[in-house]
């Protein structure tokens, strides 16, 4: 591809969170927001609208006339909707979770390939600024502490809390433990619906770290935070606010250590732009995404297992 002409963008599914990616492509330099793909006829018109594009009709319709796509349909369909255009080499932004299944998200993948396109996975808590400032801190986490709670949503309600939310934690805690899972202590309560709404889950690693992740729709307040503990620091990230709080051992030459730190700046941006950021410019010049498909998987992967090895109290 030329690096210097203009991407060719478009989105599929403008529900939520897709609307948010046409908004923010229709704004990025070097790129063109050039359709917009919804089965919600309504809602793809005033979409189209609210940023000057065009409706398009289906999917198959944008081969040949796009470079690239995200991907913003409920789960059950991405594989449906993104296999085909990464054939034809379009490159694609899917959204988390990449697939309902590992099938489904090697599908994508062997696409990509086949294609010789790009493939993202919409992680969108790496792009988070504080993640990004923390993960320079971050060298030998040996306990990880999560906790993502928010109140009743009125979507993802078909799949358990761990696949819509904790997949976001189990991504980020793969990417900076860099060592495989040993262990999986779970356990998973359906409350106002018949899937998991809150769950807790221990991971240990095989270099010895541990995660205790809490993910829950069903809480009164909205948190979203994840602290390490390492032996000489303690970090925390407060992902809603994009703060990070570092705090470190000091040792004098005689008597106790004393702590020091506190809160680091952190330059804040909307995670969901530094994303698409990254994709168009994966696109444009060639190289992996921040988060391919293959890391797209792996979180997938984990999270399987954790729901495959979840004791449900009833
Ligand atoms: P939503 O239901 O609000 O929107 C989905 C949209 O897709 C709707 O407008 C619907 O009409 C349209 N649609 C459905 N099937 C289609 C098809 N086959 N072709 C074209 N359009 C179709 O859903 P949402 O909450 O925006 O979630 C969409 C995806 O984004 C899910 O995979 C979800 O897990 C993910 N998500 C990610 C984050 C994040 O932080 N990265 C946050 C929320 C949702």
């Amino acid at each position: 591809m030329n690096e210097q002409a203009s991407i060719r963008a478009a989105v599929i599914g403008v529900g939520h969170l897709g609307r948010h990616h046409a908004r923010i492509l229709s704004t990025l330099p070097g790129v063109t927001l050039a359709g917009i793909v919804d089965q919600n006829p309504e809602r793809a018109k005033d979409i189209a609208a609210a940023h000057a594009t065009s409706v398009i009709p289906d999917a198959g319709s944008l081969i040949g006339r796009v470079d690239a796509v995200v991907v913003a349909t409920p789960t059950a369909s991405h594989a449906q909707v993104a296999g085909p255009l990464l054939r034809a080499g379009v490159s694609v932004l899917v959204e988390k979770p990449m697939a309902r299944s590992l099938a489904e998200a090697d599908e994508l993948i062997e696409a990509a390939r086949a294609g010789h396109a790009t493939l993202a996975v919409g992680h969108t808590e790496r792009f988070n600024p504080a993640v990004a400032a923390a993960r320079d801190r971050l060298t030998a986490p040996r306990f990880i502490e999560v906790h993502r709670l928010g109140t009743f949503p009125d979507r993802s309600l078909d799949i358990d809390v761990v696949f819509d939310l904790m997949i976001h934690d189990l991504d980020v805690i793969l990417s900076i433990v860099g060592s495989a899972v040993a262990a999986i202590d779970a356990v998973g309560v359906p409350v106002l619906t018949p899937k998991i709404d809150i769950a807790n889950v221990r991971l240990r690693f095989e270099n010895g770290c541990i995660a205790n992740l809490t993910a829950s729709r069903i809480s009164r307040d909205r948190t979203r935070k994840i602290r390490f503990f390492q032996p000489d620091s303690y970090v925390s990230v407060d992902y809603a606010a994009q703060e990070l709080e570092v705090w470190r051992l000091v040792r004098p030459p005689a008597g106790l250590p004393g702590i020091e730190g506190g809160l680091v700046p952190v330059q804040q941006e909307e995670p969901l732009k530094r994303e698409l950021e990254d994709f168009v410019e994966a696109v444009r010049t060639q190289r992996p995404p921040v988060v391919p498909g293959e890391d797209g998987r792996r979180a997938l992967a984990l999270a399987e297992d954790v729901t495959s090895r979840m004791t449900t109290v009833r």
